[in-house]
């Protein structure tokens, strides 16, 4: 129907009553246009050329009837609907043309019915057409499913609402070898591994039960016994009353990002054993390396201090720099392993950093004078206090004072330690300023990176290991502060390190103790006249089973102590028995029947032992080993190498204590 124009062709012999029909569908408000016909010839010659929107027929025409014009409209015009309007029809006529395809009949005394019957019979159609398009659409539709399935590079399977399989996809029989048939019902589950069956059943239940989304990893076996690993997902499928009807799922293969994630698990337990070797391995070869330097270093020392003025004393010196700056390498490498194992402990304790800066730059004056550069500090009156550790404090400030020394070769070096406030926060600033070669702005953000010098390669003009700053940021992050830098090619560098402080003013205690020490001091320097006078000097224990190291603390000390050396567990227990020694310098690996560790313990069994300091001495210098020595007998730690300034310092520390408690 175009523009709510009716078409209809009228098979009439009666004039009247085609014109009667055509009034009565105009009264009922139609716009028609009425072609009247009453032949069979002129009946199909119209039908055969155009299109109706409905077919009214009388029943009885000339040499022909209704069955006849209704078959006729079957052949020609398949979809238009027919009604037989007639002036008497017996009611088997009227069953039998509804059943050959008449979509009404009409009594022509009963006209009026006609307009609702064309009505009726057009809505039918257009509902007719409606489910035909439907119909058209969902095959459409399965039809465009089957091709995705058919294609799909994931598997996809339907089940029912009991869980039982009902559909699989190409590729779902792909990935687990299993043929269409193999897969329906609760087939498919003899093809999951053994070890997944419970786990992937225990889900789905789970995931049914609550109407979730399931998800699962597992493993299908082959019929050979290669193993296809699939992730799976499933989702339920509902009916219009929310009620479950079935699961729809894919699997995907995920053998390759299986193999791949066990290849990297593997790289991983790889480089984590690596790196435990590569721990032991630095551990190892700091004893090794520690113990042949207490010699060189020591010796070195002694020889050039008892040597003249001559060939052999400049040579002397040589032998101890190159042993200090193997010991400073060699600490450098242990530090930076110690922030790459994260195996880095921090003990903060409230530091005055002018003070503490200060003793710092003094240990540098010799090195800047020798190099005729002025080292100069300048700090605020204030006293300015910061809780940081102070091992780490030590190595930033040394690293950052080393380097402007290194890196300058006329001028000075400027130590700067103030207050500054920044974001309402209270910082302690130390900026070391140089005039030295200074550093290009291209290089100012590698030389934070390991390894990493400026001058690289066989153009190396710098000796150096390239770690220090790398150490020096870490520590600073370590401790919350911040480091920046700021350089001129040939002009010179400022290194700056901020951390937060704590505060600018004794406490009363700090106050009273400061008045107490200097008391202290006084006695205890008096005491140490006392003691060399009366030649008395103290008796101490050296074990130790590197021979070496026991001629250079014995030459060491031999002006203010007397030492005994022992490198034999047992003779160093009988020694104990039968002389008081009032230090015992202990060794720990004496690779004897036991440890120094072991030794200690043993010593201090003895009840006129109870109370003697015990100094471990110990070339694993590695993070713990202070804490392991400490709690295992012993009462002080020296690392090797240490320097005769090192030990001296400690035993004549020791001794002080030793009288002050006689004395109490
Ligand atoms: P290195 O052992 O080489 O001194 P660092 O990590 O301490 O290693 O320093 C890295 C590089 O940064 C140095 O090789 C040097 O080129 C440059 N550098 C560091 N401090 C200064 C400075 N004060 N003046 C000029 N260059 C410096």
């Amino acid at each position: 129907m175009i523009n709510n124009l009716l078409k209809i062709l009228c098979l009439e012999d009666d004039v009247r009553d085609a014109e009667i029909i055509k009034e009565l569908m105009q009264d009922a408000g139609y716009e028609i246009s009425l072609d009247h016909v009453s032949t069979q010839k002129d009946f199909v010659q119209l039908l055969g050329s155009k299109r109706y929107d409905i077919i009214l027929s009388d029943f009885s025409l000339p040499g022909f009837n209704a069955f006849g014009a209704l078959r006729l409209s079957k052949d020609l015009s398949p979809e238009t609907p027919f009604i037989c309007v007639s002036g008497s029809i017996g009611e088997e006529t009227a069953i039998q043309l509804l059943r050959e395809g008449a979509v009404d009949y009409i009594l022509k005394d009963r006209l009026v019915r006609l307009p609702f019957a064309i009505k009726r019979a057009l809505e039918e159609i257009q509902e007719k057409e409606i489910r035909i398009k439907a119909e058209f659409e969902l095959r459409e539709s399965e039809r465009r499913f089957q091709t995705l399935a058919e294609v799909s590079p994931v598997g996809i399977f339907q089940t029912d609402a009991m869980g039982f399989t009902t559909y699989v996809n190409p590729r779902w029989c792909q990935i687990s070898e299993l043929s269409y048939e193999e897969a329906m019902g609760n087939g498919w589950i003899k093809a999951v591994h053994e070890d997944d069956r419970e786990k992937l059943i225990k889900g789905w239940v789970a995931a049914t039960n609550s109407h979730q989304v399931s998800y699962a990893e597992y493993r299908f076996v082959h019929k050979d016994g290669k193993i296809a690993w699939v992730m799976g997902q499933a989702i339920p499928e509902k009916n219009t009353k929310n009620e479950i009807i079935g699961y729809v799922g894919t699997i995907t293969d995920i053998t390759d990002l299986k193999r791949t994630e066990e290849e990297l698990i593997k790289a991983r337990d790889k480089a984590e054993e690596m790196n435990r070797l590569k721990s032991n391995f630095l551990a190892n070869m700091s004893h090794e390396l520690r113990t042949p330097l207490v010699g060189i270093i020591g010796l070195s020392q002694v020889l050039n201090e008892d040597l003249p003025e001559g060939d052999s004393k400049r040579y002397s010196k040589l032998i101890l720099d190159s042993g200090i700056r193997l010991k400073e390498t060699l600490n450098l490498i242990l530090d930076l392993s110690k922030i790459e194992s994260e195996t880095l402990q921090l003990n903060p304790e409230e530091i005055e950093m002018t003070e503490y800066v200060s003793s710092l730059v003094k240990v540098f004056e010799k090195t800047a004078e020798a190099k005729k550069i002025k080292l100069k500090i300048n700090s605020d009156e204030e006293l300015l206090y910061s809780n940081l550790d102070k091992i780490l404090l030590n190595s930033i400030i040394n690293n950052l004072l080393n380097n402007a020394i290194k890196y300058t070769f006329k001028g000075y070096v400027n130590i700067d330690i103030k207050k500054l406030t920044e974001d309402e926060k209270q910082l302690v600033e130390v900026s070391i300023r140089d005039t030295g070669i200074g550093i290009a702005e291209k290089n100012l953000s590698i030389i934070f990176e390991p390894f990493r010098q400026i001058s690289e390669g066989w153009n190396r003009n710098f000796e150096g290991t390239g770690l220090g700053l790398t150490i020096v940021k870490e520590y600073v992050n370590k401790l919350d502060g911040i480091i920046t830098v700021d350089s001129q090619l040939g002009v010179g560098s400022t290194f700056k390190v901020r951390f937060p402080l704590t505060r600018t003013k004794l406490t009363d205690t700090e106050r009273i103790s400061i008045v107490q020490n200097a008391a202290k001091d006084l006695t205890e320097s008096i005491k140490n006249v006392l003691v060399k006078n009366k030649n008395n000097k103290p008796l101490i224990l050296y074990v130790e089973d590197d021979n070496v190291s026991q001629k250079v603390v014995e030459t060491i000390l031999e002006k203010e102590y007397r030492v005994e050396s022992s490198n034999d567990c047992d003779q160093v227990i009988e020694m104990v028995k039968t002389k008081h020694y009032d230090i015992i310098l202990m060794d720990i690996n004496l690779k004897d029947r036991l440890s120094g560790l072991d030794l200690a313990k043993e010593i201090k069994k003895l009840k006129e032992y109870l109370d003697t300091p015990i100094i471990a001495i110990t070339a694993y210098a590695m993070v713990e080993d202070k804490e392991k020595m400490l709690s295992g007998g012993c009462t002080h730690y020296l690392s090797k190498p240490f320097s005769r300034n090192e030990l001296l310092t400690l035993l004549n520390e020791i001794m002080m204590t030793i009288l002050t408690r006689k004395d109490l």
